[in-house]
């Protein structure tokens, strides 16, 4: 398959082998020919598959033709909504790539800068808007934009936005736009029913595309664990960190207090690092990810928010500091390294907490993950603690009341583990990495892991990234 029979037109064409891709993904090939004919998609893709070129190809391709046969008014005719604002600037760096030849103006509507030149953008007129929905609902309700000729809605990681808490913004925002004649693509990377009520609500019998769901994370990536008690989790980072072989690393985190001690602690080793997530500001972000992309900073250590649209090629090692509470955000954090092809490592921290969350990660990705020793690093158990301190269970949360909060810690069979929904767990007692603010610890302490309590399943060796520097055009 080519993109010449997808139906772009020469301009799309010309910047498509600009950008150096030389096939459609499979979600481009059939994404872009449904959108061409007009159809509402939904598309059930993760990002690294190619999904944000398989949206903004057709609209582009559908934009020109309106450009010129449409009215001429200064209308918007495209509004993409995405979570965060790192993907905002991700689509819109790709919609530049690939409406270099075409008279299109594009603005981005997100929070955490000045409201005023995006106001003023809206205002000039735009034909396309790239926007996350908290700052597009207030400019809306300033009566900044005018989407009455919108031609195209877009809700991208639709998934994401739902868990995220932004169904009444994206109802308030939907509310305002025109519903004849639109075309709404929504992107996701999971079909729950939340989901396909969404598209109910806003979609007029759409297409179903559905690119090989990826709860099997991509085989490019070498995947293993670490047992380690939680108090040796930044000790094992630095350790393993003396390897050569880890030099473009992504760090996981459950919170964004946590982050920010794992980035100090790796600097005061001379470790160059940055954090990002949600309190940073975006100047921060920004910085902290061009850094990373350019190769002046080793290590980004981000919580799962934040990370979303981290599209940066040449990512060696993903490593869970902290466990992911949820399977889906496993798959996710893995799938930043190893992109188009390219070899990638995810190393796992996991504590005498997480084993129930583990076993629900090889059931959901149905196969098991290998448990190495770490090399040359001594694991020493825990000291268990008497008493109060960090294993003392939150006051004012009873069991069975209130949802844990998106990252509170859902896995069960946990014991006196009480979920992310009350309180702030104390940090007085023995845990120097901190990771655990937020996620109250249950009432009894559990034995931690030794160092050689399970057996080492082939590790040791170690595999030689191979193409990390190769071209990373290219998709199976
Ligand atoms: P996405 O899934 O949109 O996050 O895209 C992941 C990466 O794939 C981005 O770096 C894109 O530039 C790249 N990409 C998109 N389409 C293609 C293609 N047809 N061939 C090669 N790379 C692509």
């Amino acid at each position: 398959m080519s993109f010449q029979t997808l139906g772009l037109g020469p301009n799309i064409l010309q910047a498509i082998e600009e950008s150096g891709y030389s096939e459609p993904t499979p979600i481009q090939t059939s994404a872009i020919p449904l959108i061409i004919n007009g159809s509402d998609v939904i598309g059930i893709a993760q990002t690294g598959t190619g999904k944000t070129a398989a949206f903004t190809l057709p609209m582009l391709a559908t934009l020109e033709r309106l450009k010129k046969e449409g009215p001429r008014d200064r209308k918007t005719r495209a509004l993409v909504i995405s979570p965060t604002r790192e993907l905002v600037v991700q689509i819109h760096d790709n919609v530049k790539a690939y409406a270099k030849h075409l008279p299109l103006k594009v603005a981005t509507v997100y929070g955490g800068v000045g409201e005023g030149p995006q106001k003023q953008a809206l205002r000039n007129g735009v034909d396309l808007v790239i926007a996350t929905p908290g700052r597009l609902m207030d400019l809306m309700e300033q009566g900044c934009a005018d989407f009455s000729g919108l031609e195209f809605l877009v809700l991208d990681e639709a998934d994401r936005m739902l868990d995220m808490g932004f169904l009444p913004n994206i109802r308030r925002i939907s509310k305002d736009l025109p519903k004849k004649g639109r075309q709404t693509l929504l992107f996701s990377a999971t079909l729950s029913k939340e989901i396909e009520k969404l598209t109910h609500e806003f979609q007029y019998k759409p297409q179903t595309v559905e690119i090989g769901r990826r709860s099997n994370p991509a085989d490019t990536v070498e995947q293993y664990v670490h047992e380690v008690p939680k108090s040796q989790k930044i000790d094992l980072l630095k350790h393993l960190l003396q390897d050569n072989e880890m030099y473009s690393v992504l760090v996981f985190t459950r919170t964004k207090y946590g982050a920010d001690r794992v980035a100090r602690q790796l600097g005061r080793d001379k470790i160059s690092s940055g954090a990002i997530h949600s309190n940073r500001s975006q100047n921060q972000r920004a910085r902290a990810l061009q850094d990373f992309k350019d190769g002046k900073i080793r290590v980004l250590v981000a919580t799962d928010i934040a990370a979303r649209g981290i599209d940066v090629d040449g990512i060696t090692h993903v490593v869970n500091f902290d466990f992911p509470p949820h399977t889906e955000d496993y798959v996710h954090r893995i799938g930043r390294t190893g992109r188009a092809n390219m070899d990638g490592v995810a190393i796992s921290f996991i504590t005498a907490d997480d084993r129930d969350a583990f076993k629900a990660l090889e059931r959901f990705i149905k196969r098991s993950i290998q448990i190495r020793k770490p090399e040359g690093f001594e694991c020493k158990p825990d000291r268990p603690t008497q008493g109060g301190g960090q294993n003392r269970p939150s006051r004012g949360f009873k069991p069975g009341k209130g949802k844990p909060r998106h990252g509170g810690n859902r896995s069960k069979g946990s014991g006196g583990r009480k979920g992310g929904g009350g309180g702030r767990s104390q940090s007085g007692g023995g845990n120097p990495s901190g990771e655990s603010q937020g996620r109250p610890q249950g009432g009894k302490s559990k034995p931690s892991f030794s160092g050689g309590g399970r057996p080492e399943g082939g590790g040791g060796q170690r595999r030689r990234l191979t193409n990390r520097s190769a071209a990373k055009r290219s998709f199976r």
